[in-house]
Order: structure tokens, then sequence, then C-alpha cells
């Protein structure tokens, strides 16, 4: 069996992190680097490697991880715009192999990304 990823100990308690919202579902912390003055991270406590491993059965799981972002975002005060980004695979600098997205806000971001 491969090893936990660093997310599948947070989600089982053995690590800690700062979470901001929890379901049967999904869970949301604080990034412990943050890239903004507010980084989140919202993953699936369902074990997906990255965005291209999502199959259609994951799609109800998908949509409500996208909503559960949008409340965040209101309710951390993100009143000004936010970003959603999702890194997948090697290329696009993806370091923890469980899905996940990032929400990031409380500054300007400039387009296009690095
Ligand atoms: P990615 O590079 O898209 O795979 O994003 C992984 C993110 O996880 C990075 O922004 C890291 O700073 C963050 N990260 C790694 N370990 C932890 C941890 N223990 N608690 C919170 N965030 C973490």
């Amino acid at each position: 069996m491969s090893e936990k990823t660093i997310f599948k100990k947070i989600i089982d308690g053995e690590i800690p992190a700062e979470v901001v919202h929890e379901d049967e579902h999904c869970l949301a912390f604080h990034d412990v680097a943050p890239q903004a003055p507010v980084h989140v991270l919202v993953i699936p406590k369902k074990e997906i490697r990255s965005w291209a491993h999502l199959t259609d059965e994951d799609g109800p799981l998908y949509g409500h991880m996208c909503l559960v972002i949008q409340r965040l975002a209101a309710e951390l005060g993100l009143d000004g715009g936010y970003r959603v980004v999702v890194n997948c695979g090697a290329d696009a600098a993806q370091s923890v192999d469980h899905f996940h997205f990032h929400l990031l806000g409380g500054r300007k971001f400039d387009w296009p990304p690095g």
C-alpha cells in the first residue's frame, strides 16, 4: 500500500491543521505557507490523486466543493474577488498527490500567472 499523503494524515487527524470547514465530504484548512493574506486549501475526504484522476462519479463531490469555496470566500470577507487554483501534475508544480483547490484572496493577483 502506498504511503499516506500529508493531506490524508490531516483528514485522519494524525497531524494538525487550522480547519475552517469540515463536512462529511470535504475539509478546508489554512495553507501552512500562505501565498496571499487568505490561502485556504479545500480537499475531498475521498482519496483522489489529482484533477486528472477525477471521474464521472466525482461530479457531485466536485460541485459540492465549489460551493464550499464560494461560501468560504464570503465568510472570509473576500468581497473584492478571489482566485481558485488547481495545480495538476509536475508541470503545474503539484506537490501533494491528493486533489485540492487553493482559495486565494486578500490581495491583487497578476495575469497570466507565473
Ligand atoms: P500544490 O503545490 O498545489 O500541491 O499545493 C500543496 C499545498 O499544500 C502547498 O501550498 C503547501 O504549502 C501546502 N501544505 C503542505 N503541507 C501542509 C500542511 N501540513 N498544512 C497545510 N498546508 C500544507
